[in-house]
């Protein structure tokens, strides 16, 4: 009887495994027919100066809508790298979201831009020549561009993305640790990268006024990053109470839902004609 039904189990099992390779390849193969057919857009979410509540720099977000239905990043940026998809995707990302910054500074707002970057990107090969091209095509000078990695991408090849990264830097682009505080080695990766800005991740900035370690904690970060010369951005910003606190530490930036939610190109285009009130 227990064979009966361990072997029952193992057929569960199988069909399981089964099901999942089957909707993992279905993934991959639309993720290749998305990338032709133009589905795929950027989102750009503004990160304010926390003093002057002005928008400084906007963050670009892939958005992809999978016939209607839209899929989060997180679902499909796995897939995209294991596949080497995140390649193209990412390249196609990084032209477009240059060139629409390139013209709302030609608008003579003086914007930045945020990117974010995965592991499989950095080792390409052409990955500097590649920012190096977008950078002349768009006419958006490397000072306005900062790249936003995370510290597992220097798990492997690790010699190789600060090598690539090091040279982006002698470009003129900015480097900042995304989703700083919750890797295992934050604080030897700042030894490791010369890098110009932390992103404190959400999960301290949630805590804020509401847990004592996280806000301490935050205090914290943004007192580290402040005696290291970085520029420091708080994330995930929802509740007043947490923005009042960023500002009474001295946070450089903020970004959240409080302050903006992403939007696409069209939004931004009317944010340029008035101003946020945070
Ligand atoms: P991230 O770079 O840390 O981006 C911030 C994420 O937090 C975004 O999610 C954003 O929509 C969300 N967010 C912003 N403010 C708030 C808030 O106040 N509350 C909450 N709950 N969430 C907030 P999104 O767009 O789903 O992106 C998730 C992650 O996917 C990003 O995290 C980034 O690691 C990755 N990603 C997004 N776009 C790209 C891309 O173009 N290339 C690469 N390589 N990765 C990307
Ligand atoms: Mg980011
Ligand atoms: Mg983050
Ligand atoms: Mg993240």
């Amino acid at each position: 009887r227990a064979k009966e039904l361990g072997g029952r189990r193992v057929e569960v099992f199988a069909a399981q495994m089964h099901a999942d390779v089957v909707r993992r390849l279905e993934l991959a193969a639309d993720l290749q027919r998305a990338l032709i057919e133009h589905q795929f857009a950027i989102e750009y979410q503004p990160v304010v100066d926390l003093a002057t509540s002005r928008v400084t720099a906007v963050e670009a977000l892939v958005r992809w809508c999978r016939g209607s239905v839209f899929v989060p990043p997180d679902q499909f940026l796995g897939p995209a790298e294991d596949t080497g998809l995140i390649v193209p995707l990412g390249e196609w990302i990084l032209r477009e979201a240059c060139r629409e910054v390139a013209a709302w500074r030609a608008e003579s707002w003086d914007i930045g831009l945020s990117l974010n970057l995965s592991a499989r990107q950095i080792t390409a090969p052409r990955f500097v020549q590649t920012v190096e091209e977008a950078l002349e095509e768009s006419g958006l000078p490397a000072c306005a561009l900062t790249l936003e990695v995370i510290e597992e991408m220097l798990v492997d090849d690790a010699d190789e993305t600060v090598k690539r990264l090091s040279e982006l830097r002698a470009l003129g682009v900015r480097l900042a640790i995304d989703d700083f505080g919750t890797g295992y080695a934050s604080l030897a990766f700042l030894r490791q990268l010369p890098v110009d800005m932390i992103k404190i991740d959400p999960s301290f900035v949630s805590g804020l006024g509401q847990d004592d370690t996280l806000t301490l904690l935050t205090r914290t970060i943004v007192r580290l990053g402040h005696d290291l010369g970085l520029i420091v951005v708080a994330e995930g910003i929802e509740r007043p109470e947490q923005l009042d606190l960023l500002r009474e530490m001295g946070c450089t930036r903020g970004q959240g839902f409080l302050v903006a939610r992403p939007m696409a190109a069209r939004g931004v285009d009317s944010l340029m004609r008035t101003s946020l009130t945070v």
